[in-house]
């Protein structure tokens, strides 16, 4: 059985893994993010003792530069999280174990991982948000993740904010009051004096934390149209979001978009997602996965792309 490996650079928490592509995991280890040193050392550490691997597909946290010809290819950009900024995570372990990298965002390694194995089984199109110590969201289109000039920052949109029903000024140190300066956790526990694991289900945050959800989401489907879209992070963990924010985006949508996918209720269209906290690892896994499919002779071939016809 052919084995590769994963990665999940989170915000909070590192994830290495082993795996096949039929998405078992051989081996596996966890630790908390701490400075790049570290975390890349206990990173190429897992890697020399685990089974030996011809790939790795790694999903980091961003911004990070996935232009593979880009001289800075595989570094964080500029982030607020200490000692990041400008750390190769791609360049690095590709030194050190001497194995082909693969690279993409937390979010979409999740999307990859989700659709291969999780809640977006057969979905070609689809977009995964998660809700924690940021927002982010991978999307997948025609089964490859979406990259423009970087990738998107979904997370860091402009939405409604009537500072009247709400006068938080938002988390975000770039743009104060964008979604992710709104309405993820550390916004949550700032504005409500608690962290969101501790706000009782009756609480008003979650109807306030569900209209900005719900307003991102809402972009989101007006913009790219989706086939579906999975909800997770450390923030969905409260149940009562979930409805909460499908009532929301039903209201947003106004029976605009005619398609069978926009179930009524949205329950078929917005759903949790199935892999839980594996979603990222099993997901920087598809990513290697898909490279040792693509290879000639590899075995199992992914369809070929359709090449523009010659004239
Ligand atoms: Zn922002």
């Amino acid at each position: 059985m052919k084995l590769v490996g994963g990665v999940e650079t989170g915000g909070s928490w590192c994830v290495c893994a082993v795996g096949s592509c039929t998405g078992s995991i051989t081996v596996s280890g966890r630790w908390p993010t701490t400075s790049p040193q570290e975390t890349l050392s206990r990173i190429v550490e897992f890697f020399r003792r685990a089974p030996q691997v011809p790939v790795i597909g790694v999903g980091s946290f961003g911004p990070v530069d996935l232009d593979p010809h880009s001289p800075t290819w595989g570094e964080v950009l500029v982030t607020p999280k200490p000692g990041w900024s400008h750390a190769s995570v791609g360049r690095v372990l590709e030194r050190e174990l001497g194995v082909k990298v693969l690279l993409e965002t937390d979010v979409a390694a999740a999307a990859l991982g989700e659709q291969r194995w999780g809640a977006g089984e057969g979905i070609a199109s689809l977009a995964y948000m998660t809700v924690g110590t940021g927002i982010g969201v991978g999307l997948l289109l025609h089964d490859q993740p979406w990259h423009g000039i970087t990738h998107p920052e979904v997370g860091h949109m402009r939405v409604p904010h009537d500072l009247s029903q709400d006068p938080f000024p938002g988390v975000c140190p770039y743009h104060g009051d964008c979604l992710e300066g709104l309405a993820c956790g550390p916004a949550l526990a700032a504005r409500w004096g608690r962290p969101a694991e501790q706000l009782e289900p009756e609480h008003p945050a979650w109807a306030l934390e569900a209209q900005y959800i719900a307003a991102g989401l809402a972009n989101v489907i007006f913009a790219v149209a989706p086939e579906r879209i999975i909800l997770g992070g450390g923030v969905t963990a409260q149940p009562r979001l979930l409805s909460l924010v499908r009532e929301d985006l039903e209201a947003l949508l106004g029976n605009y978009l005619q398609s069978p996918a926009l179930d009524h209720g949205l329950t078929h269209y917005l759903v949790a997602p199935a892999l839980g906290e594996k979603a990222g690892v099993l997901g920087a896994i598809a990513l290697a996965c898909r490279d040792t499919e693509q290879r000639p002779g590899s075995g199992e071939a992914l369809p070929a792309l359709s090449e523009p016809s010659a004239r």
